[in-house]
């Protein structure tokens, strides 16, 4: 259920009808949108026994209305306004601007990414990707560097103006990265890791959230709901490809998710074609695919020696490969009314493509 203020209503009244909703049963969550508040109300055990009346008639409402989809406050419903989620340096996401976040699967080595810092740079990402925590199939495989790693990162991106994203898989380790990473990625495996996204919910910083290996829409969305649930509203949610039948790629990228989403909530939505793919060659037609069906964002891979990659070598694009998918990004994005910066020429000069 959510209460929509009218336009004229006054703090006292907004307060009164916060705490006549609390004593209710329920959480309230507050919207304030150009022309009026609205107050989410969540979180009650039994929601269908509460008489939405009661709440019409306390002065300043405009009216009552029950959002009829399990997930809430992630829904448009609630807040018909795009979220445009304020990263950091500047870095809006789910604004005009097209959001670039590239970097390697996973952090090898100092000399890595300081050395890869400034190409994702120059490239006109934003942010700068690397995985410390690294969730692989099997217990064999390299498991990431951990906060040394992370370190490494945050090193490198600073010096180049980069923000960072890293994937989290525990809640033990947010309060450390934190000191490292300006986002939080949830991986796909870790999608309905409840407790993990229900302390996601307590932090003030954006999470990256990726759909689950078979998850549907609707489950990512709730899944998106834990964390706005829990205070925090910072949600970009990503779709990495999904399992299917298909086995030229390692999984089947859904656009379809790209419209879908954008009625269905006002978070901004990113896509991975890398994990989706799982082949580099075809991840810059598949990055176009994703801005022009409406991405906030695009997020790749890149390696200067995708054959030595420590994890998803097949994936990982060359420099100079990166630089030749933001020059595409960039006229996609003016197409359709968005913008992305970045220096055109730019897959002239970088490293040769492969
Ligand atoms: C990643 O982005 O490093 C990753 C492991 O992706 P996913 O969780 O989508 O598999
Ligand atoms: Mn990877």
């Amino acid at each position: 259920m959510m209460i929509v203020m009218s336009p004229q209503a006054t703090p006292e009244q907004i307060d009164h009808v916060i705490a006549r909703i609390q004593e209710e049963g329920f959480t309230p969550h507050r919207s304030d949108g150009k022309d009026h508040t609205v107050i989410g109300c969540v979180g009650h055990v039994n929601v269908d026994a509460v008489d939405p009346r009661q709440f019409e008639l306390l002065p300043g409402v405009s009216q009552v209305v029950r959002i009829s989809v399990p997930y809430k406050l992630s829904s448009r419903t609630f807040k018909p306004a795009d979220t445009v989620i304020d990263a950091g340096r500047g870095v809006k996401i789910g604004g005009p601007e097209v959001v670039l976040m590239a970097g390697p699967c996973t952090i090898e080595s100092r000399d890595q990414v300081e050395a890869i810092a400034p190409l994702v740079k120059a490239a006109g990402a934003k942010v700068m990707r690397g995985g410390a925590f690294k969730p692989r199939t099997s217990p064999y495989s390299f498991q990431g560097m951990g906060e040394e790693g992370l370190r490494f990162l945050h090193e490198a991106a600073a010096r180049h103006g980069l923000l960072v994203v890293s994937e989290v898989m525990d809640r033990n380790q947010i309060g450390m990265m934190l000191e490292y990473v300006d986002i939080l990625q949830v991986g796909a495996r870790n999608m309905q890791n409840f407790d993990l996204l229900k302390e996601l919910g307590r932090v003030d910083v954006p999470i990256l959230l990726k759909r689950g290996l078979s998850a549907t829409i609707e489950e990512l969305l709730l899944a998106a709901e834990y964390i706005c649930a829990g205070g925090n509203s910072q949600v970009i949610l990503c779709e990495r490809g999904i399992r299917t039948f298909e086995r030229a790629t390692r999984n089947t990228l859904d656009l379809t998710v790209l419209p879908l989403l954008r009625e269905w909530t006002h978070l901004p939505v990113l896509v991975d074609p890398a994990h989706a793919a799982g082949i580099a060659r075809i991840i810059p037609p598949l990055a176009r695919a994703a801005i022009a069906a409406g991405a906030d964002g695009v997020a790749v891979e890149v390696h200067l020696d995708p054959k030595a990659a420590r994890s998803d070598p097949e994936q990982a694009l060359l420099p100079g490969e990166l630089a030749s998918v933001v020059a595409d990004a960039r006229v996609l994005a003016a197409v359709t009314g968005r913008r992305l910066h970045a220096r055109p020429g730019l897959e002239q000069t970088a490293e040769v493509v492969r």
